[in-house]
């Protein structure tokens, strides 16, 4: 990821539909509406996000609080799909009350298309905390046990290490946690950078529909066309090219037809503003503050990995076998934990012939990779 982002002229011509306001796109769910708490919530820096707690009909009573966190660009829907057995229909049943946070990277919200730039300093200093403040005050002193996927794991991570979220019950995180190991890297500066930086794209879009057949981004969708076996442009550009970094995000058979046709609506935009702390974090191999001179941000570790001494409560890191995007970050994370924190209560567990986003998104995910979640939350709760 070599390319940087550029300013915009200001005659450029919008080709996205764009949201300009802060409200939250509607959940889709097939839960009990009056189950459903849309709570108010500002990150710490006054920006709007969204948190949801789904009730169990019954009183929350003594049930332990699972907050889940959504990866970049996609939202609380992926732990909500009405048409899987889904993690919340598993935590509701098992007796967990699901919290769900919308974090500023979501794609029910704005912010990636419109609005201040950010980068996940911002997501792990002001939103992760203030979620987790606002759950501690309607839970009192009930186990809180945090449950992330992918970016926002990788927060998670910059959140606990710099001791902002104390006193989880438990921690499960997928993906990608502390030492993160992109795949496609090469393919994304061969391919794109150049193309991109002609364009001066910011944002690489999956729905197809939304930007037509001739844009500035038909180069993308071209480009992740190669080789596809699945006809479906947002498809391609995410089972193929993962946003043209040119990993995937999911292994294809295990999505439904009804989950692999609204993957538009599941994921977002990703903005390219973003790339340059990835980049940093990519080439650190572990999760590196941005701000390194703003004393706003002095709260976070410069690196998070070194600070990992903080981290308070057990972790289980699971992944697929065969995620493509974040490779075995995970199984790499526990052999370095293991080695420079052995008094941390880290596991690994590995799911066969999964991929990445499959893991929550899969039909099969209660049968495959919940269990694993509910062992874990099981013991500590
Ligand atoms: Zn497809």
């Amino acid at each position: 990821m070599i390319f940087q982002t550029r300013t915009r002229k200001t005659n450029a011509p919008v080709l996205r539909r764009v949201r300009t306001t802060p409200a939250l796109r509607p959940l889709q769910h097939r839960l009990d509406p009056s189950a459903v708490e849309e709570i108010p919530l500002r990150a710490g820096d006054g920006v709007r996000l969204g948190l949801t707690r789904v009730g169990s009909g019954n009183g929350s009573g003594d049930r332990p609080a699972v907050l889940l966190l959504h990866g970049h660009t996609a939202s609380a829907d992926m732990f909500l799909l009405p048409e899987t057995r889904n993690l919340v229909d598993v935590l509701l049943d098992e007796g967990y009350e699901p919290w769900l946070l919308d974090w500023r990277g979501s794609c029910r919200l704005p912010y990636n298309s419109t609005g201040g730039r950010y980068t996940y300093d911002d997501v792990a200093l002001y939103d992760i905390p203030a979620a987790v403040a606002r759950v501690r005050e309607r839970i009192g002193d009930r186990p809180l046990f945090v449950v992330a996927h992918c970016i926002g794991s990788l927060c998670l991570s910059l959140s606990m290490t710099a001791g902002l979220v104390p006193g989880l019950a438990g921690v499960v995180s997928q993906g990608v946690f502390l030492t993160p190991k992109l795949a496609g890297r090469t393919s994304l500066r061969m391919s794109l950078a150049g193309e991109l930086l002609r364009s001066r794209i910011d944002h690489i879009p999956v729905d197809f529909r939304s930007v037509g057949l001739w844009s500035k981004y038909t180069p993308l969708f071209a480009l992740a066309s190669r080789k596809a076996d699945c006809p479906d442009p947002t498809c391609q550009i995410l089972h193929n090219s993962a946003w043209g970094t040119g990993a995937s995000l999911f292994v294809h058979e295990h999505l439904s037809e009804t989950t692999h046709g609204r993957l538009a609506d599941l994921l977002g935009p990703a903005p390219l503003w973003i790339l340059p702390h990835l980049r940093r974090i990519e080439l650190a191999r572990t999760v590196v503050r941005w701000h390194d001179t703003d004393h706003r941000y002095r709260a976070l570790p410069p690196n998070a990995l070194d600070a990992a001494g903080r981290i308070d409560t057990p972790v289980l890191l699971i992944s697929g076998s065969e995620n493509g995007l974040w490779l075995d970050s995970q199984k790499l994370c526990h052999q370095v934990l293991a080695r420079r924190q052995p008094r941390l209560d880290v596991r690994y567990t590995e799911i066969p012939g999964y991929g990445h986003l499959d893991t929550f998104l899969g039909r099969g995910a209660a049968l495959d990779v919940y269990g694993h979640i509910l062992d874990f939350l099981g013991e500590h709760r």
